[in-house]
C-alpha cells in the first residue's frame, strides 16, 4: 500500500490561512477580479482538507466504508479541477482587465464551465467504471486508466490563457506578462518534485505557490493603489491609460477636481473629510457600467470609461456632473460637493498617456475659469494649449538668451507742453520674427512665475538707458505684478538696481492694476506706503476697467491714476463719458494725485482732455512703443521735433 506524505500539504494549508488573513486586512474596493481571488484561496483550502481528510481514510480502510472512500475521493477530483478551474479564470481576468471588449472573457468562462461539466460527468462515470480510480477488495487505491485526464483539463486551461495573451498581447500589463511565463516554471519543478518524491502529495503545495504569487504581484501592489481611497492611483492611471492606447481601445476620460474641498475638512473635521473622499472614490469607481475610477490628485479623481458614441460619451459625463448635484452622505451628516469636469476621448488618435494626462490637466485648468465649472477637451483646447506651450518655450529661450525687449513710449505732458516721462512695455517676437502680443504672453508668464525674470531684465534695462541718458528724461514706469511685491526684499532690490546706475528712486514710477491691488488690499498699501517713504512713485494703471473702486485709488498714496483707453476712446461722442472723466480728474486732483490718459489716438480727445484739465498724455497720437535706440534719438533729437 502507498504511503501517501501529506507534509507538503499541510504546508500548503497553513500558507493559505496566512494569505487569507492578509486579504482580509486590506480593505481594498471589491471587483469581479478579486472577487474570484477570494473564491479561489477558499476553495484551494477546501481541497486541501478534503485530500488530507481522503488520505486519512484510504490508509484506514477497516474503519471507512467503500461508499464514503469513492463519494469523498470523487469530491476532491471535482474541487481540484475546479480549483484550477477559477485559478484560470483569475488569470483570464488578469489577461483581459485593461480590454473593454469582454467577449473573450465570456467565451474562454464558458469553455472552462464546459470543461468542468464533461469533467464531472467523467467523474459519475467513474463510480461504476473505475476509469478515474476504483478501491479493490482490500480496499486499496488503484489508478484507472485515466486518472490523469485532470492534467488535460488543466493543459486545455493553460492554452486558452495563451491564445488569449497572444491575441491580446498589447494590453497585457508586464505584471501579468511575468505571471503567465512564471506558470509553467511552478508547474515544472512541482512535476520534477512529485516524480522524485512518489509519494508526496503536491497539489496543494502547488496551489498555495500561485496564490501566493498572485497575491504579492496583484493583491498587495501598495505602490498602484491609492493609501487613502483604496482605488488606483496616478501610476496605475497611467499604466492603464498606456495599455488602452497600445492596444487602439478608445475611451473616455473624465477629470473630477472638487470644488474648495478645504471647506469640508473644516466643517466636519480632516477625519471625516477623508472618509468622503473614500465614499466619493467608490462611488466613481461604480458610477456607470464599465467605469474604473483612479486619484490623480488630492482632490482630483480621474474615471475611465469605455468610449461608443458621442451622445454616450455627453450623457456619461452628465451622469457624473449630475451626481455632484446631489448630496454625499457619510453616516448622520452629509454635505453638497461641487466640482469642476473635463473629459478627453480617445479614438485612436496619435496621443500617449503623458499627453492625455496633459489635456485632462489643461482642460481642468479652463473648467476652473467656466461658470459652470466644466470645459471638455476639444480641438480648440488643443490649439490654446500648443500656442501656451509655444509660447511658454519661446519665453524661456528668451530669457535665457536675453531675447527679450524693451520698449518705451513716451508721455506727453500737458502742462508743460513738453514730453516728461516713458512707459517701459515688454516686446517678444516669435521664432518665426512676429511679434507675440504682450497680453498673450504677460498672463502666462503671471501664472508661471516666469513674471519675476522678466521685471528684474525690465528693470535693469531702464537702468541702464536712465543711466545714459541723465538729466534728459524725469522718469519711466514699469509694470510690476502681484508676484513681485509677495518679495519682501523687492524695494531693496529695486534699489540695488538704481544704485548701480546712480539713480535715485523718484526716477522710476511703478504701475499697478486694480486686479494687484484687489488681490491684498491691506498687504499692498503696507508696501505701497513704506516705498513712497522711500522715494518711489505709483501710478494706478487701467482705471475705468474692472471695478473701478475710486476709495482703493484715493486711500492708497498713488502718484498717478492713468485713465484707461476704453475710457478715452468713448470721449469724444459720449456726454457721460465726458461728465465721467472731468468729474474724476476733478475728484483726483482735489486729493493731490494727477492723471495721464492712456490711448489717446485722436486730436478731438486731446482737445477734451486739456478742457478737463489732464496732466499727461500718453497714445499713438505722440509716439507709439518703440525700441530703444529710436527712444533714445527721439529724446536726443528733442521730444517736441517728435509730436506727429
Ligand atoms: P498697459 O500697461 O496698459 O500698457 C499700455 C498698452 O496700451 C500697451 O500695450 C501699449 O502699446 C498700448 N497703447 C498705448 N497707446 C496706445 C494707443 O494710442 N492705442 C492703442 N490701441 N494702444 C495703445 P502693450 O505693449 O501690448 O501691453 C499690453 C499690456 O501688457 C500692458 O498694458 C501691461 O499690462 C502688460 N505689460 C507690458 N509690459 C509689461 C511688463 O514689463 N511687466 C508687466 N507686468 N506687464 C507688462
Ligand atoms: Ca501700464
Ligand atoms: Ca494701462
Amino acid at each position: 500500500m502507498v504511503m501517501w506524505s501529506l507534509a507538503a500539504e499541510l504546508l500548503g494549508l497553513i500558507i493559505h490561512i496566512i494569505l487569507i488573513l492578509y486579504y482580509h486586512e486590506r480593505r481594498l474596493v471589491s471587483n469581479s477580479r478579486r472577487k474570484i481571488y477570494q473564491v479561489c484561496l477558499w476553495i484551494s483550502v477546501l481541497t486541501i482538507l478534503l485530500n488530507i481528510v481522503c488520505v486519512h481514510m484510504v490508509t484506514k480502510p477497516a474503519v471507512v466504508s467503500h461508499g464514503v472512500n469513492m463519494l469523498l475521493n470523487s469530491l476532491y477530483f471535482i474541487l481540484c479541477i475546479l480549483t484550477c478551474s477559477v485559478m484560470a479564470v483569475y488569470m483570464f481576468a488578469l489577461t483581459l482587465e485593461h480590454v473593454y471588449d469582454k467577449r473573450c472573457l465570456r467565451i474562454t468562462g464558458r469553455i472552462v464551465l464546459i470543461l468542468n461539466i464533461i469533467f464531472w460527468g467523467i467523474v459519475i462515470w467513474n463510480l461504476r467504471s473505475g476509469v478515474l480510480f476504483y478501491f479493490d477488495e482490500n480496499q486499496i487505491y488503484i489508478r484507472g486508466p485515466l486518472n490523469r485526464i485532470g492534467y488535460l483539463v488543466m493543459a486545455i486551461e493553460m492554452l486558452m490563457l495563451v491564445l488569449c495573451y497572444m491575441r491580446n498581447r498589447r494590453s497585457v500589463s508586464r505584471p501579468v506578462v511575468r505571471l503567465i511565463r512564471t506558470m509553467p516554471v511552478i508547474a515544472a519543478i512541482c512535476i520534477v518534485f512529485q516524480h522524485i518524491y512518489k509519494d508526496l502529495q503536491l497539489n496543494g503545495m502547488f496551489m498555495a505557490i500561485v496564490n501566493m504569487v498572485i497575491f504579492i504581484s496583484f493583491q498587495t501592489r501598495r505602490s498602484e493603489v491609492d493609501s487613502l481611497t483604496f482605488i488606483g492611483n496616478r501610476n496605475s492611471f497611467f499604466e492603464e491609460l498606456s495599455l488602452r492606447i497600445a492596444s487602439r481601445q478608445y475611451f473616455q476620460v473624465v477629470l473630477v477636481c472638487l470644488k474648495q474641498f478645504s471647506l469640508v475638512n473644516e466643517k466636519f473635521s480632516y477625519k471625516k473629510g477623508d472618509e468622503f473622499l473614500y465614499n466619493i472614490a467608490r462611488e466613481l469607481d461604480h458610477i456607470l457600467p464599465g467605469a474604473k475610477a483612479f486619484r490623480f490628485g488630492n482632490v482630483e479623481f480621474a474615471v475611465l470609461l469605455p468610449y461608443a458614441t458621442e451622445e454616450e460619451s455627453t450623457g456619461s459625463l452628465k451622469r457624473i456632473q449630475e451626481r455632484f448635484e446631489e448630496r454625499w452622505e457619510l453616516g448622520a451628516v452629509g454635505s453638497y460637493i461641487q466640482a469642476y469636469f473635463t473629459d478627453v476621448i480617445y479614438r485612436g488618435q496619435e496621443w500617449n498617456a503623458t499627453q492625455i494626462i496633459e489635456y485632462l490637466e489643461s482642460g481642468i485648468h479652463y473648467a476652473k475659469k467656466e461658470p459652470g465649472g466644466l470645459r471638455r477637451f476639444d480641438i480648440k483646447l488643443l490649439e490654446q494649449l500648443n500656442r501656451r506651450k509655444r509660447i511658454l518655450d519661446i519665453m524661456e529661450t528668451s530669457i535665457r538668451q536675453r531675447r527679450f525687449k524693451v520698449w518705451y513710449q513716451p508721455v506727453f505732458n500737458l502742462k508743460t507742453n513738453r514730453f516728461s516721462s516713458a512707459e517701459a512695455l515688454l516686446r517678444l517676437r516669435d521664432y518665426d520674427g512676429e511679434p507675440v502680443s504682450p497680453s498673450e504672453f504677460i498672463p502666462l508668464a503671471e501664472e508661471t512665475g516666469l513674471i519675476d525674470d522678466l521685471s528684474w531684465i525690465v528693470l535693469e534695462e531702464i537702468c541702464m538707458l536712465f543711466g545714459q541718458m541723465r538729466g534728459k528724461i524725469d522718469s519711466v514706469s514699469i509694470n510690476l505684478s502681484m508676484q513681485q511685491f509677495e518679495d519682501r526684499s523687492l524695494s531693496g532690490r529695486i534699489h540695488e538696481c538704481l544704485k548701480r546706475s546712480g539713480l535715485s528712486p523718484d526716477k522710476l514710477k511703478i504701475e499697478v492694476t486694480e486686479r494687484v491691488l484687489l488681490q491684498d488690499m491691506d498687504y499692498m498699501k503696507m508696501i505701497m506706503e513704506e516705498m513712497t517713504g522711500e522715494g518711489f512713485g505709483f501710478y494706478l494703471d487701467d482705471f475705468g476697467t474692472g471695478y473701478s473702486n475710486i476709495s482703493c485709488a484715493l486711500s492708497l498714496p498713488f502718484e498717478y491714476i492713468k485713465l484707461d483707453r476704453s475710457l478715452l476712446v468713448r470721449l469724444p461722442g459720449d456726454s457721460k463719458v465726458q461728465v465721467f472723466v472731468r468729474s474724476m480728474v476733478e475728484t483726483f486732483h482735489a486729493m493731490g494725485q494727477k492723471i495721464v490718459a492712456e490711448g489717446v489716438e485722436e486730436e478731438e480727445q486731446i482737445e477734451l482732455l486739456r478742457q478737463f484739465g489732464v496732466d499727461c498724455v500718453q497714445g499713438y497720437y505722440y509716439g507709439k512703443p518703440m525700441p530703444e535706440d529710436e527712444f533714445r534719438a527721439a529724446v536726443a533729437k528733442g521730444w517736441e521735433e517728435q509730436r506727429r
